[in-house]
């Protein structure tokens, strides 16, 4: 069939292999080409142990404090706050413990998966130099924050991801560059990042249109499904004809998918980054500094460190002072570290406020909604695309996609 991807970031680029892979023809559309939108930048984690859906009592019981600061981890842009009101109050409704039980199983089985996932599209493609499995590290720097994260880790070792709780000694034996305000630690050896964002997007593309897939760098502004086939109208006009669709615009799917009759409440969040020279941090392996809303990579690149949750729609400029807030709170706990220079980067991340993404079939079938991965689009991205080659085909998912239905709100 001809399969018309719209959308050529992570997850658009790695369902086109295995699109490919059953024998169709693939075309992606994107005006910024391959890895041009939020896949280009980010952390670069394949992030399988986080396991519990952003919306939860522990969120809400923060969020005074991380609002009390306009550089902090949370803010909301105050021209945005009305147009956001919607999406907040289901933030909150999800935030109920059974909602919370009902979205950390999902989305365990789903990060599970994950990993896997990849290893299995890499290898096939050889391109399994860009995963760098060197574990990764969670800190933390409050002693009640850390005894509380038992439950967690527990948890996490009960799924089958596997976790060592190490003290603060241990935790700075791993990472010497540490500084003293750490109380205590959690390694996950099976922690993995990639090589680096945009180069590991792009080289999924390429590896796609040497395949034989193309690419269409003009904007498509509607999926219009007919007794024909699947027309993808363009702005100058043209409308391409195609058997089936996959919807895979990330943060700007929303437009699109109210043309297909879907109101899904997707938002942006809107987070930031800095890339460091390599070896800035000192830092062997991927940390997540608990409860201060950033995380570093050593990515094959530079040092990246990043974070920060901003509400402020799709076209407000970026804010990069909350860069600099960031490298002023990870200064303390790195205290050798030279954190000047660097390029800064913000990206929109594909938020539902369940954190589960959308991944179905459209109320027409011949299209496939592939969207919403909010902070977790690179991990979900290879198991993502390996259940819409599924849907496309017709075949049972190798997942119950009750969950992620367009029609859950
Ligand atoms: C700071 C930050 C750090 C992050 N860190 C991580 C991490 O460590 N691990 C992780 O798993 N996730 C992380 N994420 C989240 C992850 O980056 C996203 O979930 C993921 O990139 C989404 O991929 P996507 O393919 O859905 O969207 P995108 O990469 O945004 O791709 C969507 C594409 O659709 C295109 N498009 C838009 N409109 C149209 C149109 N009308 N016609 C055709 N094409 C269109 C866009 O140009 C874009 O290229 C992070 C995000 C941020 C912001």
């Amino acid at each position: 069939m001809k399969v018309a991807i719209v959308g050529a970031g992570i997850v658009g680029t790695t369902a086109a292999h295995a699109l490919l892979d059953e024998g169709h023809a693939v075309s992606l559309h994107d005006p910024r080409g391959i890895a041009g939108g939020t896949s280009r930048g980010n952390a670069g984690w394949i992030a399988h142990m986080d396991v519990l859906p952003l919306a939860s009592p522990k969120a809400w019981r923060n969020v005074p404090r991380w609002l009390a600061d306009p550089l902090g981890p949370l803010a909301i842009r105050p021209a945005y706050a009305a147009r956001l009101a919607p999406w907040l109050l289901r933030f909150l409704l999800a935030s109920t413990p059974g909602r919370v039980a009902a979205s950390t199983r999902v989305l365990t089985a789903l990060q599970l998966r994950a990993l896997p996932a990849w290893t299995r599209r890499l290898g096939t493609l050889g391109l399994g130099s860009h995963l760098h499995e060197d574990g990764a590290l969670s800190v933390w720097t409050s002693e009640a924050a850390f005894a509380a994260a038992g439950a967690l880790l527990r948890y996490q070792a009960e799924s089958g991801i596997p976790v060592e709780r190490l003290d603060a000694a241990a935790t700075r034996a791993l990472e010497p560059a540490l500084g003293p305000g750490i109380v205590g630690g959690a390694l996950y050896p099976t922690g993995a990042r990639v090589s680096d964002p945009r180069l590991f997007t792009e080289a999924l593309g390429e590896a796609a249109l040497g395949r034989g897939a193309t690419l269409d760098t003009r904007a498509v502004q509607a999926i219009a499904p007919g007794p024909d086939g699947i027309a993808l109208r363009l702005a100058d006009g043209t409308a391409l004809r195609a058997d089936r669709v996959v919807l895979a615009a990330g943060a700007w799917s929303k437009t699109l998918a109210a043309g297909l009759g879907h109101r899904v409440p997707l938002d942006t969040e809107r987070g930031y980054n800095v890339t460091l020279q390599r070896g800035r941090l000192g830092l062997a392996r991927q940390t997540v500094f608990e409860g201060h809303g950033f995380v570093t990579t050593p990515l094959d690149t530079g040092d990246r460190v990043g974070g920060a949750v901003e509400f402020g729609g799709l076209e407000a400029a970026p804010n990069f002072a909350r860069v600099d807030a960031i490298l002023t709170r990870l200064q303390p706990f790195l205290p050798e570290a030279d954190l000047t220079g660097g390029e800064r980067w913000m990206g929109f991340r594909p938020s539902i406020p369940d954190s589960l993404p959308v991944i179905g079939p459209a109320r027409d079938p011949r299209v496939v909604l592939a969207f919403g991965h909010g902070h977790y689009g690179l991990t979900q991205g290879a198991i993502t695309a390996e259940i819409v080659a599924a849907l496309v085909a017709g075949r049972t998912p190798p997942l119950d996609l009750s969950p992620f239905s367009p029609d859950r709100f």
